[in-house]
């Protein structure tokens, strides 16, 4: 066995909890201080870019994983499915947390959400209003830009139109999406702004939070710069909604600190904690009520789809398949 919870403060009197994330540390450390302040609980967190659930799978009975804090309800669902999870059990939890945003079985929780929106050239792009539907007509022709279909980011919102649309003409849409494309799918979300910034495509599919942290960016400025050259439209806000996704939490099979794990699960429902860890990463809280940062605040009203996130899981693996049926990131075919 590794070491690789090591204590490095001496033993608090509420214990420890061991948290695994893909979260990064900054994100969740101004949280765990608080949980720590409060409860007398001592949080260590691992954090890692990728590979740990097969890591809890691996240590077995002997994993110190008390919880997983994950991204994507694709990945939460993925973590039920190798057998890592036990069920979330928690009235607490059940009164915060909406049940579409909650696995029935218990699995997961959802803790924040994003919406997956349009970048909009301020420029080029006058619409105000437009639909994901809506990607699909003439005038979008050679303008359009995206990362790439097979990212859990697309794959969510192509099968929130599979759950919306159906199969046939979700094919239609992401067919369509796929030939309106100014060029082949690549880069992640903010260099589709970036892209528009640059002229090289008027209208992209991007995540709501990336907006804050490009216009925050101090390290990089130029990103600034390129969230300047582009507004948000939130598609289908007159009708469904738009496509939200989250990030959640599962507790580990054999938490060995399940009580504690339990009792930090049910403080990041709360209310001070779902908007300080909102805020942190400009998304928005799930629990209803409170209010994202005020750079996300000002980007308009969200109207999230109500599409329960099970119902969204049940339907990647289809769209996993659509995106390489149709090629969609070999670019436009017509
Ligand atoms: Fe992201």
């Amino acid at each position: 066995m590794v070491a690789v919870l090591a204590p490095v403060a001496p033993a608090l009197a509420g214990g420890e909890v061991n948290i695994y994330s893909y979260r990064q540390p900054d994100l969740i450390q101004p949280l765990l201080d608080r949980f720590t302040k409060e409860t007398g609980i001592r949080a260590n967190v691992v954090t890692a870019s990728a590979g740990l659930e097969e890591r809890i799978a691996a240590e077995g009975e002997f994993s110190p994983a008390d919880i997983l804090l994950s991204v994507d309800v694709g990945r939460l669902e993925n973590a039920k499915a190798l057998g890592i999870t036990q069920p979330i059990e928690s009235k607490v939890v059940e009164q915060n947390i909406p049940a579409i945003y909650r696995d029935p079985d218990h699995g997961w929780v959802g803790l924040t959400m994003r919406g997956r929106v349009f970048y909009a050239s301020r420029e080029r792009v006058k619409e105000e209003k437009l639909s994901y539907e809506d990607l699909i007509r003439p005038e979008w022709k050679g303008r359009l830009c995206t990362r790439s279909g097979q990212h859990v980011y697309n794959i969510g919102l192509f099968a929130n139109l599979i759950a919306n649309d159906g199969v046939g003409e979700a094919t239609k849409i992401v067919e369509g999406i796929r030939d309106n494309l100014a060029m082949k799918p690549s880069g992640d979300d903010r260099a589709q702004a970036k892209a528009i910034w640059a002229g090289e495509c008027d209208l992209a599919l991007g995540n709501t939070y990336y907006v804050g942290l490009m216009e925050t960016d101090t390290r990089e400025p130029e990103q600034q710069e390129w969230a300047k050259a582009m507004r948000v439209i939130f598609p289908n806000s007159d009708g469904r909604g738009t496509e939200v996704n989250i990030s959640g939490v599962v507790l580990a099979k054999n938490a060995p600190n399940k009580a504690n794990a339990l009792k930090l699960i049910e403080f990041l429902t709360s209310d001070e904690a779902q908007e300080i860890y909102a805020d942190v990463n400009f998304e928005y809280p799930v629990k209803p009520g409170l209010k994202p940062n005020k750079v996300i605040q000002d980007l308009g009203t969200m109207k999230p789809d109500p599409l329960p996130m099970w119902e969204l899981a049940k339907y990647r693996k289809q769209a996993s398949e659509i995106v390489d049926k149709v090629d969609f990131d070999g670019g436009p075919q017509n």
